[in-house]
């Protein structure tokens, strides 16, 4: 570096992020390497990652940046974006977020860190918010049984589809009906699924749909073009013709309409956007899926059910299908893992801030804003396609493009349909001066209406878009979690009582092999909030949302970089999508070679469930690759397999490095070998945390790899979700990636459908992941990758005494994770993993992952966010668990009886008057100096598993048991 340079960044401070990001000290780095007996870094480097696929250059990226020079960057960029009124509709709705679910939600970690609730007893906080947005997801649509959250309503109906194919055993069609008056993007979406797994597809006015045979069917209510029809013909004519059928409806129209529950439908999907999360550019928000009781058992995604605890308290856990793609692979109904647990959380508060009585306010506003618009366009001639609607019109006959000119000019969004038909859909922020500007767009400045004139004849003649069989009379939200927390001071005490029921980042390190639980930096959140990046709808026209496009478009060329690629697509919003959607690109490509006979896809045992559940979803046929002992892909028996399959060989999905926790020396060869024999090789990326700045699959062999956004990229977990998994891919692939039916995306193939609702998945919290590459450069994402690697080598070096580490590379490094063996121990001891990890809530930690990839393992990944501090203080516990197993194990406490089985340890165990343990209430509760200083509770006691599975309760708990 020049002298002038150096000047130049000590008076700027550019790399101050860098230290901020990365946990460890200089000191603590020279102490963890002495304690690996290592002189510098690269010595460590050098014995973990292979030399033959080291990138062996700094990535070519901009200088770091400052959190201050992100933050000024990004408002310029977010200032190129204009917030206009939307009045699209089309599934995205303007809606106002409660300012306390804002800040105390959105907008605080103790929320927005914490991880997917496997472990109950720490997450009872955020399971509660999503048995509430289950239970609103419920009684709006009048089905028994809801998840807690689906990706996209164009996803959920997909799934929906899926669904009525498994579950509809009485039809042995192969076709689905889709009605045509559904949003164009779920349509685009169920066309690819469609596709991939071999179904046919009818459209056609909703009114024929049980005129075909069909397995399953896909209406929309109200209709994409506002259409409020009586289904209920339409349903028990289908159920008579042994056809399955979906709705996908509309949680605020349900609040006035009957729901789709009472009108016979089996299936209800729909986007929860329009109760308090911004529209965000297409997301993230969640979607919701409920059916009826007799689906419960082949329901996608994760269902929030009731259970009790060691003491027969009440206590909320996931129910039984929480990690069905590990146990049912290929064979699992679904491959849907992150969701978007905190937006269904934000959802479900929504309404229980408003509740019934506040929702039957804000519904019956838009739907009377919609009337009134309505009686004035009949009253100046305007025809509109349908004599019902909820909150959106559709006007026919207009002239399209004068409207369009005079909505300009009043920064104006509407929908335009192909046929020159013009759409409005009003929402919770529309007010009566909003429409009387609509009259003036509509019809001109001499329309001569009067909206208060309007309104009295709209009220006093009663008039309505909702036809009489279609209004609800059913009540809803009656349960008093909705109705006790009206006033703001109730609300905000209710979700800080209910976050300090969980355990966040907030409070410690989460150690969870595979899912990357790194800093989520504040500077990172901030844009998330900004109006511009928040208030913009998918659909709005491309010169509003340049900054969106430059945003996206930097970010991508930055993961290009970082990972070897040629291009990116932005639109897959999980890792699992993600693998869906590079799946369907390869199987794309292959078919337009002529090879779109190869389905055979080759899958290592030690993968993460959702690869071979991603493979099923696009008909391949799995075939498994064992491991050797040492962990490593056994190269002889995959030299075999895809010898075996050379002429059906479609792909391999790999993980790099390995689930195992090490860099495999052979992925070179590995990768040569399918190529070799025809297949194409997908690299799951979700350990990309190890590779940053050291290698990049795209250079060593791979054809496409995921990112999780949401592990190595910063996105925070939010308690399952939001996440993005975009894909990169070389440029072969590049044509068959998704595109998009409404907005389309350049160098795409036209024909490549779409795998989510929008354009750019949930395009909103990508700022996060644009903001940490820039502020941490070359070197700061280097550096990262380096720390992950040490401190994890680090922890690997002060448990080895205590755990045996499973696997280990060559040269007797791991990656950046661990597995520790917990089997030998649980044979002598009787003590399992499971009573570590619980045991690990006295000492307040997180558990680290549990039996993945191997049963009766730990897998620790400590990433490079954590200090040697932190890193300590975690091994301590671990050492300190140890000793209490030995007292187990030499016969001083008994196998029932110890603070192993009968953690966590809650307030209750510590008050209880008949203390019959062979240990005292301080060791149980306060093993630590450090606990003893931060006390961090466990809300319940042991949660009981098989009790909840046996009888499943998925609404709220009646109110006798709901005193708390
Ligand atoms: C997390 C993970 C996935 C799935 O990613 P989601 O974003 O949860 O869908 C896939 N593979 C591996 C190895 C993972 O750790």
């Amino acid at each position: 570096m020049s002298l002038e340079t150096r000047r130049l960044a000590e008076l700027a401070d550019h790399d101050a992020f860098i230290k901020r990001h990365n946990g460890p000290s200089q000191d603590d780095v020279a102490t963890m390497l002495k304690a690996l007996n290592m002189q510098h870094m690269e010595d460590l480097i050098e014995q973990t990652v292979p030399s033959d696929i080291r990138l062996g250059r700094e990535l070519a990226l901009d200088d770091p940046r400052s959190e201050a020079e992100a933050l000024e960057y990004l408002a310029q960029l977010a200032r190129q974006n204009r917030v206009t009124k939307s009045y699209i509709g089309q599934g995205y709705y303007g809606t106002h977020m409660p300012a306390v679910i804002q800040r105390n939600v959105l907008e605080n970690p103790g929320w927005y860190t914490a991880y997917t609730p496997y472990q109950p007893e720490i997450s009872q906080g955020r399971l509660e918010g999503l048995l509430n947005f289950q239970q609103v997801v419920m009684d709006l649509t009048g089905m028994e049984l809801a998840n807690a959250s689906l990706l996209d309503e164009a996803t959920a109906a997909a799934e929906a589809m899926a669904l009525c194919k498994r579950g509809n055993k009485r039809s042995k069609s192969n076709v689905f009906f889709v009605a045509d008056d559904v949003f164009p993007q779920t349509l685009d979406v169920i066309k690819t699924r469609a596709e991939f797994f071999g179904f046919d597809l009818i459209t056609g006015p909703a009114e024929e749909l049980a005129n075909h045979d069909v397995f399953g069917a896909l209406v929309q209510y109200p209709s994409a073009s506002g259409e409020v029809r009586d289904l209920a013909p339409l349903l028990s004519a289908a159920a008579e013709r042994n056809i399955m059928t979906c709705v996908a409806s509309d949680l605020l129209s349900l609040v006035l309409l009957k729901e789709p529950g009472q009108l016979g439908a089996d299936i209800v999907v729909g986007n929860s956007q329009r109760f308090g999360v911004p529209m965000g550019f297409g997301g993230p928000h969640a979607a919701f899926f409920a059916t009826s009781d007799k689906l419960k058992r082949s329901i996608p995604g994760r269902i929030i059910g009731v259970s009790k605890d060691s003491r027969g308290n009440t206590a909320l856990r996931m129910a039984m299908q929480t990690r069905e793609q590990h146990i049912r692979r290929e064979k699992a109904t679904s491959n849907i893992c992150t969701a978007q647990a905190l937006l269904a959380n934000i959802a479900g508060f929504y309404a229980t801030y408003h509740g019934a009585e506040g929702l039957r306010k804000i519904a019956g506003r838009v739907h009377r804003l919609a009337t009134l618009l309505a009686e004035g366009l009949k009253q100046a001639s305007v025809s509109l396609a349908h004599d019902s609607w909820f909150d959106t019109l559709r006007l026919t006959g207009v002239d399209a493009g004068k409207i369009h000119g005079r909505a300009m000019t009043h920064d104006i969004n509407l929908h335009y349909f192909a046929n020159g038909d013009v759409g409005i859909s009003l929402d919770e922020t529309t007010t009566a001066h909003d429409v009387a500007t609509l009259f003036d767009v509509l019809l001109g400045d001499e329309h001569g209406l009067a909206v208060a004139v309007l309104d009295e004849q709209v009220v006093a003649n009663g008039a309505s878009g909702i036809p009489a069989a279609c209004q609800r009379e059913s009540d809803f939200l009656s349960h008093p979690t909705f109705n006790r927390y009206r006033s703001e001071t109730e609300m905000l005490r209710y979700l800080k009582r209910l976050e300090n029921k969980d355990l966040s980042l907030a409070h410690a390190m989460i150690p969870l092999g595979s899912c990357t639980m790194k800093l989520n930096a504040t500077s990172e959140m901030i844009p998330v909030s900004w109006p511009s990046f928040a208030h913009l709808h998918p659909f709005a026209p491309r010169d509003q949302v340049a900054g969106y496009h430059q945003m996206i478009d930097e970010l991508s060329a930055f993961l290009v970089e970082v990972t070897g690629y040629d291009h990116l697509s932005m639109q897959p919003n999980s890792g699992a999508q993600g693998e869906y959607a590079g799946l369907v690109a390869i199987r794309r490509y292959q078919a337009a070679q002529g090879e779109g006979h190869r389905d055979v896809c080759l899958i290592p045992s030690s993968a993460h469930g959702t690869n071979p559940a991603s493979a099923a979803m696009v008909q391949m046929k799995v075939v498994v690759v064992e491991c050797d002992q040492n962990g490593n892909i056994d190269m002889a028996d995959l030299r075999a397999k895809a010898e075996q399959h050379r002429d059906q060989l479609s792909a391999i999905m790999l993980t790099y490095p390995s689930t195992h926790g090490v860099f495999e020396t052979s992925v070179r060869e590995a990768c040569k070998i399918v190529h070799d024999n025809g297949g194409q090789v997908y690299i799951d990326g979700a350990n990309m945390n190890a590779q940053v700045g050291l290698t990049r699959p795209g250079d060593f062999g791979g054809d496409v790899s995921h990112l999780n956004l949401h592990k190595t990229f910063c996105i925070p977990h939010g308690g399952g979700g939001p996440g993005m998994g975009p894909i990169g891919v070389k440029a072969h692939l590049a044509p068959y990636v998704s595109n998009h039916v409404v907005t389309p995306i350049n160098g795409v193939n036209a024909e490549s459908g779409a795998v989510s609702a929008a354009a750019f998945g949930s395009a909103s919290i990508l700022p996060i992941s644009w903001a940490y590459i820039k502020m941490m450069g070359a070197r700061g994402l280097r550096e990262a990758t380096e720390l992950a690697i040490l401190n994890a080598n680090y922890i690997a070096k002060r448990l080895e005494a205590a755990f045996p580490i499973l696997y280990r590379g060559q040269n007797g490094t791991v990656a950046h994770e661990c597995i520790i063996d917990i089997r030998p121990l649980k044979a002598a001891s009787g003590i399992s993993e499971e009573d570590i990890a619980k045991r690990l809530m006295d000492y307040g930690f997180h558990a680290p992952t549990m039996s993945f990839p191997v049963p009766g393992t730990l897998m620790i990944e400590p990433t490079e966010s954590e200090s040697l501090y932190e890193i300590d203080r975690f091994c301590d516990a671990m050492i300190a668990i140890r000793d209490e197993i030995a007292r187990v194990e030499s016969g001083e406490w008994p196998l029932d009886n110890n603070p192993l089985v009968n953690a966590p340890h809650t307030q209750a165990d510590l008050m209880d008057s008949d203390w019959q343990r062979p240990y005292d209430r301080q060791l149980a509760a306060f093993p630590t100096a450090a606990v003893q200083a931060a006390k961090y509770w466990p809300a319940v006691n042991r949660v009981d598993n098989v009790f909840g599975d046996r009888q499943l309760i998925c609404s709220c708990p009646s109110i006798d048991e709901y005193r708390n």
